[in-house]
């Protein structure tokens, strides 16, 4: 049942100051950021998006935005003279020390984002566009806050695919999947190194996809060569924007899912700059 929101979603910038980072793998690290409207963010599920804002590209300060208008304003401020906009996900927030975690991909410095992260060091301030406040009781509500992994409540049999963009996503939906739930999970990360533990009370499948060894070199490769479960119920599927629609088609032709009980999300393009 959709029940309409009694108030209204709310997510604000805050100026975050980088309190710890730590090197999980070769490709992912975890930022902490600490300020202290952090212990009011309420995440609505367990990939809830974020923003994560740049100085603009000329040098000049950070100026957070505000106000309703925000948006379009920065739509009409030439590129260079804005702030950089990336979207990223809430790993982790601890409210009680007013932290909150988010795990970069360290793919290079040709993204503003991943440059930032290479050379960050603690004492460094950026922004974050977080959520304050999520009726979580709603359904629309969850379908607006930012977070699209929103199994029915009846599912207990669910297809998870993430590239290394959405694995901080995925490690937290694991994280939290009860007992009761079935997941066949794959996930493709770039070094047989970023292979970690994700620990989880579900009963789990789950397939790392490298470019080491003689196996698929591709998630949708991957999917192909899989036999994958027959009465599978939801599908989760995050990660590069081609990737995730030959998936999602296979997941439709071959493995029987409908459209609508598939969540599929472009987290990245390969060769362009993403918002
Ligand atoms: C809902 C959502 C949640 C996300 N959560 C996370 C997260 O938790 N952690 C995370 O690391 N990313 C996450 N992403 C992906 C992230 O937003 C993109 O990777 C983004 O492009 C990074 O910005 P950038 O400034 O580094 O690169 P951009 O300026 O956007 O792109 C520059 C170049 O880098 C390439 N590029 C971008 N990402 C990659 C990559 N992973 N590998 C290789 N090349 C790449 C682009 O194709 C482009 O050619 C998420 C995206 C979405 C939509």
């Amino acid at each position: 049942m959709t029940t309409v929101l009694e108030r209204p979603i709310t997510f604000d910038s805050v100026r975050v100051t980088v309190a710890a980072i730590e090197d999980l793998s070769p490709h992912l690290r975890r930022v902490t950021f600490v300020a202290p409207r952090l212990a009011d963010v309420v995440p609505a599920g367990p990939d809830q998006r974020i923003k994560v804002l740049l100085s603009p590209p000329n040098g000049s300060e950070l100026t957070l935005p505000s106000g309703p208008d925000w948006y379009a304003e920065w739509c009409a401020t030439p590129e260079d003279e804005r702030f950089v906009m990336r979207t990223y996900t809430i790993r982790a927030v601890r409210p009680e020390v007013a932290e909150l975690d988010v795990e970069f991909v360290l793919h290079g410095v040709n993204g503003p984002a991943s440059a930032w992260v290479s050379a960050a060091e603690i004492g460094d301030e950026i922004g974050l566009i977080v959520p304050f406040e999520v009726d979580t009781t709603s359904t629309k509500g969850l379908l607006q806050s930012g977070v699209d992994y929103v199994p029915p409540a009846t599912s207990r049999k669910r297809i998870l695919v993430a590239d290394e963009t959405a694995l901080p996503a995925l490690a937290a939906i694991l994280e939290e999947l009860p007992a009761t739930v079935h997941a066949t999970v794959f996930v493709q990360v770039p070094d047989p190194r970023d292979i970690r533990a994700l620990p989880t009370a579900g009963t789990v499948d789950l397939t790392w996809i490298t470019p080491a060894g003689d196996g698929p070199k591709s998630l949708p490769e991957a999917l192909k060569s899989a036999t994958l479960p027959y009465d599978a119920d939801y599908a989760w599927v995050a990660g590069e924007s081609s990737m995730i629609k030959t998936v999602r088609r296979h997941l439709v032709d071959s493995a029987g899912l409908s459209k609508q009980c598939i969540s599929f999300q472009g987290y990245w393009k390969r060769g362009e700059a993403q918002v």
